[in-house]
């Protein structure tokens, strides 16, 4: 039987999804603000499949109140299984200067607890590895969500970190012979696959693409994304 995690989705997503369907067996449920903080912890204490990141998005720092980052490591203290996401770098979104102090907070914090880091990076690949440079030796274990960027950024990014590369429905275009090429890239025990917005049930479609990007039989390459997951996890 073939089964599925999604690394990457949000709440609406999933509300209502009835997991064991298809094969998708689990899922990492991200949020992008505060308010969301709540909802998303309680989800995945009401369900097991589910497993909760906490974060501010890059498109909604404006929304983080004072005290936002004692908050962040106060649930994660008290939650050992949360993680850190979704947060990031977008150069199409305004206040940049304030997303990347934000950023680089909760990168802090994830490492602090020892957490997963969900990143979101869109335009901005050099500010985001100097980020990475600066934390050095603390940097914590990190998904690139949603990855479209270069083989090199790929390469540049794995020999240094202890990064995943999580591939949404974007590999599903097969104009995209960069994306391809980045697929076929990352080192086979670094691919993750996702929906994020999408519905929960293209994700069996996704992990079809990746298998035949990578020229890998699709019940090898599913098994593959699914320990691959379940080590990001630290399971
Ligand atoms: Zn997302």
């Amino acid at each position: 039987m073939v089964r599925y995690i999604n690394a990457h989705c949000h709440i609406d997503g999933c509300r209502n999804f009835v997991f064991g369907t298809d094969g998708i067996v689990g899922a990492v449920c991200n949020s992008t603000q505060m308010s969301n903080w709540d909802a998303v912890v309680k989800f995945a204490a009401e369900k097991p499949a589910v497993r909760a990141c906490i974060g501010i998005h890059p498109w909604y720092v404006n929304t983080a109140t004072a005290g936002w980052d004692a908050q962040m490591n106060k649930m994660l203290r008290e939650n050992p299984a949360l993680m850190v996401g979704e947060i990031g770098i977008d150069k199409t979104h305004p206040d940049f200067s304030r997303q990347l102090e934000i950023f680089t907070r909760q990168m802090e914090i994830a490492a602090e607890n020892n957490r997963v880091a969900h990143i979101h990076c869109v335009g901005a690949w050099d500010i985001l590895q100097n980020v990475f440079a600066e934390m050095g030796t603390h940097m914590p274990r990190v998904v690139m969500h949603a990855f479209v960027a270069t083989p090199e950024i790929v390469r540049a990014i794995a020999r240094k970190y202890d990064a995943y590369f999580s591939f949404s429905d974007a590999v599903m275009d097969s104009r995209r012979t960069r994306l391809h090429r980045a697929v076929a890239t990352v080192g086979v025990g670094r691919i993750l696959i996702e929906t994020d917005d999408a519905q929960m049930e293209i994700l069996p479609k996704i992990s079809e693409c990746v298998a035949n990007i990578r020229r890998t039989p699709h019940d090898e390459m599913a098994r593959i994304l699914y320990e691959n997951t379940m080590c990001m996890l630290g399971k």
